[in-house]
């Protein structure tokens, strides 16, 4: 039985792989870039977060709640860990639970996988984008510009629109509208916002821990704590990403409120400030040994004390409210950045034409979907190539069965 897979990714190749365990599975895999995983070798920053050890706790979202469960029990972070050992790849997980390549290269999740696709069901064809899939009696036609592939199962494994310059783009949606499958709006997450405050670009590259709260209006809409990057232009970093998808939701007045002491009250660092007073220093070290040193200075000023006079001269109603700007600094925010600079697209192929515990079409027989292109995002930190992973062996076993 001949299984073709549409895109070389982290779902496909994982889909290709599974498939080729079953007897009598023949695999092409189509992929239109000269190489596969290229999206996969530019992850975690160039080290790959390859998954996260509670991403079968929960951490993914779409349209359809629950979608994700079955192919996280099958096949959740454990196994996942398991079958790279078994490709040869050695890995270390953090205090957080993500797990990145022992070497730290993404390069070695790409290399281990590009090894174990070299197997005798396996044809691989690089530089081939299909461009129109097609039902027949005995299964579906692929076509790219120049040669068609006949298959009894098909695998649409695109990936999503997020990453553009790495290859995300419409193509995986448009083949399956084209067999019947529907959409959902694609919005843009694990993305970067830009803000309305000039002063962000005078903290470009400064990074803090912090907790951030999404207002829309007086809502709360989101909250997040974790590390957080100043750009030029505005926010970003884990604890940014983590929000932006919900202020990807729609237009309004959206602020972000900034802890940059989660863990210490108003109260106590209103006190530390305020014996700050005895001592000499100048007003621009007033937050010196406490945060980085061009955010104490960007706070302070934004706390209406100016100058470079002595500490010791501050009024204690200034000192609480630096305090308070610390505790609670408010930045408003015009968007997050396009699908180029996202991680992740939140929406997609709608996952109620699909049964969760096989990736099977619902509406096409035969027809099988994994990884980005469907309705389902995960958190940041190593969740999105978990369900690549996940969805993929499950699409690529179910595929590759003789008798479903
Ligand atoms: C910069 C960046 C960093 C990221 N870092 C992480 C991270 O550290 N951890 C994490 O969990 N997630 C991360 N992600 C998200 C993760 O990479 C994706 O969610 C995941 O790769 C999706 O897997 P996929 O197989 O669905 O799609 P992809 O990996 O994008 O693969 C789809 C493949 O299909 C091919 N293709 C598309 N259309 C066609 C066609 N018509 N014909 C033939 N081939 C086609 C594409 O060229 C591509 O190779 C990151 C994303 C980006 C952009």
């Amino acid at each position: 039985m001949v299984i073709g897979i549409i895109g070389a990714g982290a779902s496909g190749m994982a889909a290709a792989l599974a498939a080729s365990e079953q007897p009598e599975a023949q695999i092409i895999l189509m992929e239109r870039q000269a190489r596969v995983g290229r999206k996969l070798q530019a992850t975690g920053n160039g080290r790959c977060n390859l998954t996260n050890l509670h991403a079968n706790c929960g951490g993914y979202h779409g349209q359809k709640p629950h979608f994700w469960d079955t192919a996280l029990e099958r096949f959740g972070p454990e196994e996942t860990l398991c079958w790279f050992r078994g490709l040869g790849l050695f890995t270390v997980a953090e205090e957080s639970g993500r797990v990145y390549p022992y070497s730290d290269q993404a390069n070695s999740v790409v290399d281990v996988l590009r090894f174990a696709l070299d197997r005798p069901n396996i044809e691989l064809k690089t530089g081939f984008e299909v461009e129109k899939a097609k039902r027949t009696p005995a299964g579906f036609r692929v076509e790219s510009t120049c040669e068609t592939v006949e298959c009894q199962r098909l695998i649409v494994a695109c990936g999503g629109l997020a990453g553009t310059k790495l290859g995300g783009s419409m193509s995986g949606y448009k083949l399956l509208r084209s067999l019947g499958h529907h959409c959902t709006k694609l919005r843009p997450a694990l993305v970067q916002i830009k803000t309305g405050w000039s002063g962000v670009a005078a903290l470009k590259g400064v990074r803090a821990n912090c907790r951030a709260e999404i207002f829309r209006g007086h809502n709360l809409i989101s909250q997040s704590t974790g590390e957080l990057q100043f750009t030029e232009y505005g926010l970003s970093g884990p604890v940014i990403f983590e929000i932006s998808r919900d202020v990807c939701l729609g237009d309004g007045d959206w602020k972000c409120r900034l802890d940059f002491l989660p863990e210490v009250s108003r109260e106590e660092l209103a006190g530390e400030l305020l014996r700050r007073k005895s001592t000499r220093l100048p007003v621009s070290e007033l937050l010196t040994g406490i945060l980085h040193n061009r955010l104490g200075r960007v706070l302070t000023q934004a706390a209406g004390i100016g100058g470079n006079g002595p500490a010791a001269e501050v009024p204690e109603d200034s000192l609480w409210n630096l305090a308070e700007t610390v505790k609670g600094f408010e930045v408003s925010l015009s968007e997050p950045l396009g699908m180029d600079s996202a991680q992740v697209t939140a929406g997609g192929i709608l996952t109620s034409e699909f049964d969760p515990e096989t990736m099977e079409s619902r509406l096409v027989p035969g027809l099988f979907a994994c990884g980005e292109v469907l309705d389902v995002d995960g958190d940041c930190g190593g969740y999105n190539l978990q369900w690549a992973w996940s969805s993929g062996r499950l699409a690529g076993e179910y595929a590759g069965r003789k008798n479903k």
